[in-house]
């Protein structure tokens, strides 16, 4: 068989969930540009630069979502198909070992972890013959909070703001730009749309990620979706969302359109969101060996371009003097003097909980003291070191999945910070203000950044959970993150989604 081709796919994995290609890194450059840097967007950007510049360099993942790994293959007529597919499953399985995946396939009815990214349906692997001598393989990593935000519209449909979406492409401008405000909180923006327009629901939701492959500088060569396309860059940065929702001038860096033929009775319009950690790369590689002959998306020759000037990068958070020390345990004193706009540095003790965790804390007591702690949501990338543990990444998970038992988990426990990103409901918010509680937002997917606030893994609960849904207590140092959501009512991030609704609602056309 190819005696490369299982270490070819290996470095495949890792160069895409560490490296991210020069396409979005010009996309993100360009929004760091537009941005001050004394705003919360600049910060924002700021933190997702120098994360950006931290995974290359220590060969970490960008983000601790790697996402479902789902690879393109095209191969030689006569190629083995069934061979390639298990040599790519073995690959998977070491990139998890290896601490550049994190175990993410569970079982859908028990939620067990397989912990090697392997199990029915996971990875993903599409295969097509081509007439050309080499094998392609191009893979995509698109995490939970973006596979969340994804969404299908049947066309006519009446949508928020916008109103009556035709089967025109009218009506499909509608429906991405409705999209692209629906994904704020969810999907860490600024995010890209792959579209599909046609197609049956199945064949609608493929094709739409496939144009993920697409280079976000493309030209379309349909002229009437080049246009639809540009018009959309536009008109979706004019929302206002802004990079993790904190308002801001880049909402979008790319939006690339495709098109299936339809049933006569159905109209589907549909839509594949991705964040900024637009992790996405390819190989060609040699039939007979299995060596990669040449990268896809960039030019390996070339020394990849960084993010931030290194004293820039070496300097850190950038700080204006106006930021809130917080040591937990922390009072409830302390957290009501904190109104939304606040940064804080959080130091001392914090306990990860996310989907599994909180499920559980509604039926039994929690395992640690949760009497003014800090609980972060955050399933982190971890490997067992001796016998202790070492994080790898640790960024933010989305919080809005916890909407139906954050507040009763912070009245009974004591909670006095919830840390996440994109931002909670109504029933938190009201939870937050009777129990003396604030909501701070981390910046999504910053996982390296955040894992080089983490002092140390004092140790870890729940850990049957998996390694990503367990409680770990970390001691952190100088943590940085945003009140979105204070203990007098305030939210930014409904003032967000009102506003830039205001702006949805002038683009009806
Ligand atoms: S950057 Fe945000 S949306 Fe993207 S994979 Fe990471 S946590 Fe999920």
């Amino acid at each position: 068989m190819l005696p490369h081709f299982l270490q070819s796919v290996i470095a495949l994995i890792t160069e895409t969930s560490t490296n991210l290609p020069p396409d979005v890194r010009a996309a993100m450059a360009a929004a760091l540009a537009s941005e001050e840097p004394a705003t919360r967007a600049g910060q924002a950007l700021s933190i997702i630069a120098q994360n950006i510049d931290q995974a290359e360099s220590c060969d970490g993942p960008i983000c601790q979502d790697t996402g479902m790994p789902t690879f393109e293959v095209k191969v030689p007529i006569g190629a083995n198909q069934i061979w390639m597919r298990q040599q790519i499953r073995d690959a998977v399985a070491e990139a998890t070992t290896r601490g550049k995946l994190r175990p993410n396939s569970v079982d859908s009815i028990t939620g067990e972890n397989s912990g090697n990214n392997l199990g029915p349906g996971t990875p993903i692997v599409h295969f097509d013959q081509w007439e050309e001598p080499d094998i392609e393989i191009k893979l995509i990593l698109k995490g939970g909070g973006c596979e969340n935000t994804n969404v299908q519209y049947a066309l006519p449909m009446e949508l928020d703001h916008l109103g009556r979406a035709d089967r025109t492409l009218e009506g499909v401008r509608r429906c991405i730009l409705h999209a692209v405000w629906k994904a704020q909180g969810k999907g860490c923006s600024p995010g890209a749309v792959g579209v599909c327009i046609g197609g049956d629901r199945t064949s609608g939701y493929m094709h739409a990620k496939e144009q993920l492959f697409r280079t976000l500088d493309d030209l379309n060569p349909d002229p009437r979706l080049a246009t639809l396309e540009q018009e959309i860059m536009d008109e979706a940065n004019r929302l206002a969302v802004g990079p993790m929702g904190f308002s801001g001038k880049t909402s979008l860096i790319g939006c690339k359109i495709g098109t299936l033929n339809r049933l006569p009775a159905s109209f589907f319009v549909s839509i594949a969101y991705d964040c900024w950690a637009f992790r996405r790369l390819g190989v060609r590689l040699d039939a007979h060996t299995g060596a990669i002959t040449s990268w896809l998306y960039r030019d390996a020759a070339k020394p990849v371009t960084p993010m931030l000037a290194p004293e820039v990068l070496a300097a850190g958070f950038p700080r204006t003097g106006r930021e809130v020390a917080l040591q937990s345990p922390i009072t409830e004193e302390q957290v009501r003097a904190l109104t939304v706009g606040d940064v804080v540095l959080i130091s001392g003790r914090m306990f990860t909980g996310r989907d599994a965790v909180h499920t559980h804390l509604m039926k039994h007591e929690p395992p640690e003291n949760l009497d003014g702690a800090v609980l972060y949501h955050c399933g982190p990338v971890v490997a067992k070191e001796g016998s202790g543990w070492r994080v790898l990444a640790a960024g933010p998970t989305t919080s809005i999945r916890e909407e139906p038992y954050q507040a009763d988990i912070i009245t009974r426990y004591g909670i006095r910070v919830v840390i996440g990103k994109g931002g909670m409901g109504a029933k938190t918010l009201a939870g937050l203000k009777d129990s003396g509680a604030v909501y701070v937002n981390a910046i999504g997917g910053a996982a390296q950044f955040y894992a080089r606030c983490i002092q140390g893994v004092a140790g870890v609960s729940l850990l049957e959970f998996g390694t990503p849904e367990a409680m770990w207590h970390f001691d952190v140092k100088d943590f940085p993150a945003i009140v979105t959501m204070d203990a007098h009512g305030n939210s930014l991030h409904k003032d967000v989604e009102e506003a830039s609704g205001e702006v949805l609602a002038t683009l009806r056309k």
